[in-house]
């Protein structure tokens, strides 16, 4: 199964959450505060509430519409009942926009083998980081990796790689700053077919998708790569910062239009209370959101699982 949970992970979401559930929480409760019944003014608060973190117009509304049905039925409500309604139809509305999409676990079980990912987003977002936590997962589910400093726009984004690699303890493929990208891309993916690799990593440049020729420098990386592994680059994975809120969502629009994205990481949710962007980017976005960032370290990586998202979001505990 994909993104199986345990106590300890759900601990460590539920940490990685804290800020987010403060705010949303205390905001709900101040809303419902004195009240026994749902009622309009109850929907309205609610609804300022989950728009104001970022959980998105459209998918606030679809919640909203699900409470008015509860409110036309059940007299009493206290602050927990409400939290899980909200979360029930929040469940609901993901659930009915799960995009299918190839989601592979760190076993890679069932991947085209060597599995090439390419990671893209703006400067800042959590790319290298996440690729070194990436490099972690899959070194401890027993995979062969191989990652690619195809960042060689500035020196410090080469090393930075080549120290999550001796940290993880797997191979860093570089030809130094100012090479060309695709040229390390090539070399990347022809080292790591020629050791075996089950996996290949590639870094990029952080960029802006308006600028054309950074836009055209990933086609390029992308048709080099195919010279050496003809389906790769198999996962397109576009990071995104959620402690930027609607931005996070901007950027995801505009990357999507100019690159085949097929799965989403969303980082720095420790520390931030707009945890509810990941809902919001869930249901608008037809890919699926496949890893949350939680922290700095090695293991602050989790496999996104949206019923334990959105419990653990709403505070709600099993
Ligand atoms: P890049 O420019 O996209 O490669 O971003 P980096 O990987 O260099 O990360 C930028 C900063 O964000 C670094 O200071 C990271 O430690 C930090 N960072 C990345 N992911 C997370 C996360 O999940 N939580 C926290 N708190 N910081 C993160
Ligand atoms: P501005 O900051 O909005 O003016 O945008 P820039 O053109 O300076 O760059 C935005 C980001 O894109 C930079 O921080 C770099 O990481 C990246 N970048 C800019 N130019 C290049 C380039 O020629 N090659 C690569 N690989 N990255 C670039
Ligand atoms: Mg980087």
């Amino acid at each position: 199964m994909f993104g199986i949970f345990n106590r300890k992970k759900k601990e460590e979401l539920n940490k990685g959450l804290d800020e987010s559930k403060k705010s949303i929480l205390s905001r709900i409760s101040r809303s419902i505060v004195g009240k026994s019944r749902v009622d309009q003014n109850m929907l309205d608060n609610i609804e300022e509430v989950l728009i104001e973190s970022d959980v998105g117009v459209e998918t606030t509304l679809k919640i909203i519409e699900n409470l008015e049905q509860f409110a036309k039925e059940e007299r009493f409500v206290d602050p927990e009942e409400l939290n899980r309604l909200i979360v029930k139809s929040a469940e609901k509305i993901l659930a009915e926009n799960q995009s299918g999409g190839n989601l592979y676990d760190f076993d890679l079980k069932d991947a085209p083998s060597p599995y090439v990912v390419m990671v893209v987003g703006v400067n800042g977002v959590g790319k290298t980081t996440t690729i070194g936590k990436l490099a972690h997962a899959y070194k401890k589910a027993g995979k062969n990796v191989v990652l690619g400093a195809a960042d060689t726009f500035r020196a410090a984004a080469v090393d930075q790689l080549k120290i999550w690699g001796e940290r993880v303890g797997v191979q860093v493929v570089t030809q130094g700053m100012g090479a060309d990208p695709a040229s390390v891309a090539f070399d990347a993916v022809s080292s790591g077919k020629a050791k075996n690799a089950d996996v290949i990593i590639i870094d990029t440049a952080g960029r802006l998708h308006n600028k054309a020729n950074l836009m055209n420098e990933l086609s390029k990386i992308k048709r080099v790569m195919q010279k050496v592994v003809d389906d790769a680059p198999h996962e397109i994975l576009l990071v995104l910062d959620a402690s930027t809120g609607q931005n996070a969502i901007e950027q995801a629009r505009q990357f999507i239009q100019t690159t085949e994205v097929n799965t989403l990481a969303l980082t720095k949710l420790d520390g931030t209370a707009k945890g509810g962007v990941v809902i919001g980017i869930s249901d608008q976005f037809k890919i699926p959101v496949k890893y949350i960032g939680i922290g700095e370290g090695l293991d602050d990586l989790q496999l996104f699982n949206q019923a334990e998202f959105i419990k653990s979001l709403f505070g709600i505990v099993e």
